[in-house]
């Protein structure tokens, strides 16, 4: 017994310069917990030298607290002959603050069987703690922050499959932080919109650059959403691999820039062309058939004694009597004309791919139109409606400003004449 003990004692300090190189701190205690070997680590941490430390107990080294919380430890051991795997905290007489140690405690047994007393390697993981600490603290930070963001922040890899979604950009495609991850939009949305995702993220992939632009979903409700994204490249090894996207939404924005473009292109009365969005849409009428050599018709034309109709029946009475007369033209134009309200009661109808003749009897049938059509006054009685025209065609040299002052010049010929008729260029007066 006395033998095998020693023998055990023996061959621990044979290992002893390996272990003096282990990185971790390795001990042997008898079963009063005396130490019977301890390695350079552990010495150094005691600041004692081996002799000094064998034959002591941890009383000697550590605060009462956590030389209980060892001795429990080293006492399963040594009394059921289990291996104990644990975490300690040791805190050392004279050391500023506490290590934490993984402890794994075996037992030592004579030739026997019988228990003689445990060894034990202590890794030091304090540091490994305190980043995982760090970690995990940057970690919920950066979860709080992304997952209350409105943005929807994801990241794709090459293969266009999600790393990461926060909380809203996973909501939005009807999954979860933890199903979304390794699936492409194709797995979750049509087709046809995952490839319209996929322009931009093939952009980024190819560029190796940041790409900003805006994008379209439609949501679980159906309703088309606006994205402003932000797609900024990940490189590994010079490789991009992956992209961080950030797609703030901005359907309202849209919606309102929509909505003021509508109000600046439409006449609110009429609901036909304002005046700048006529010239503007003729401009490039007249370019495109500069280019097609074809022709375009303009016809100027101005409801007869306007004036008349407000002073006799007021201004809301003149009001409907502009949409009467805008009712009455419009069924006679094809989709493609153009039709604005450039004055007050005046209108231009830009006729496209149309020769002189389509032009006459087009602003024929809109000058009868306006004349048949009925508007009454607020006490029931008709108010009498005419215009005059003035009609021209597009010759390849001639700007609008040309073509609208000619086409004015008509209408005025054609007031002139006694109004509620049609004059045209080229040509004499019908
Ligand atoms: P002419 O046959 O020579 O065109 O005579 P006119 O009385 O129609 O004269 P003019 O075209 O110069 O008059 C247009 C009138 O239209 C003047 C203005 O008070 C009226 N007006 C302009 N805009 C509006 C509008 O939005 N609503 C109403 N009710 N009247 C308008
Ligand atoms: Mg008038």
């Amino acid at each position: 017994m006395e033998a095998s003990y020693e023998e055990l004692i023996a061959q621990v300090f044979k290992l002893q310069t390996t272990l003096d190189h282990v990185g971790a701190f390795v001990y042997a205690k008898d079963l009063q917990g005396r130490y019977t070997y301890a390695n350079s680590m552990v010495c150094k941490q005691f600041r004692c030298s081996l002799e000094d430390v064998v034959g002591a107990a941890d009383d000697k080294f550590f605060d009462l607290a956590v030389y209980n919380h060892f001795l429990a430890n080293d006492r399963h051991v040594l009394t059921t002959g289990e291996k104990v795997e644990i975490e300690e905290v040791s805190l050392t007489k004279g050391d500023p603050g506490p290590t934490v140690c993984w402890s794994v405690k075996l037992p030592l047994r004579a030739p026997s069987g019988e228990i003689v007393g445990l060894c034990g390697i202590s890794t030091d993981i304090t540091e490994r703690r305190h980043l995982e600490t760090t970690l995990m603290a940057q970690k919920t930070l950066l979860g709080t922050v992304l997952n209350n963001l409105e943005a929807l922040v994801y990241m794709k890899d090459r293969q266009r499959r999600y790393l990461y979604a926060n909380a809203n950009a996973a909501e939005l495609f009807g999954q979860t932080q933890e199903s979304i991850v390794g699936q492409t939009d194709t797995q979750m949305i049509p087709a046809e919109e995952a490839e319209r995702l996929g322009v931009m993220d093939q952009l980024v992939f190819d560029s190796g650059q940041k790409s900003t632009g805006e994008e379209t979903l439609v949501d679980a409700d159906g309703v088309t959403r606006h994205y402003w994204s932000i797609k900024v490249p990940i490189t590994n090894h010079g490789v991009v691999d992956a992209y961080v996207g950030i797609s703030t939404d901005i359907t309202e924005v849209v919606q309102l820039k929509n909505q003021f473009r509508l109000l600046a292109n439409t006449d609110a009365l009429t609901g036909i062309l304002s005046r700048r969005h006529l010239l503007e849409r003729a401009e490039q009428e007249l370019k495109r058939v500069r280019r097609a050599q074809t022709q375009i018709a303009v016809i100027a034309f101005d409801i007869d004694n306007f004036k008349l109709v407000n002073d006799g029946f007021g201004h809301s009475v003149g009001d409907r009597a502009i949409v009467t007369v805008v009712q009455a033209c419009q069924h006679n134009l094809r989709e493609t004309d153009l039709f604005g309200r450039i004055g007050g009661d005046e209108f231009v109808v830009v006729a496209v791919d149309s020769d002189l003749a389509g032009a006459l009897a087009l602003a024929e049938r809109m000058r009868q139109g306006v004349e048949q059509s009925l508007c009454l006054s607020n006490d029931g009685r008709p108010v009498p409606l005419s215009s005059s025209f003035g009609v021209v065609m597009s010759e390849p040299d001639a700007t609008l400003d040309d073509l609208l002052t000619q086409a004015d010049g008509m209408l005025y010929c054609a007031k002139r004449a006694g109004r509620n008729c049609v004059w045209h260029l080229p040509g004499d007066p019908p």
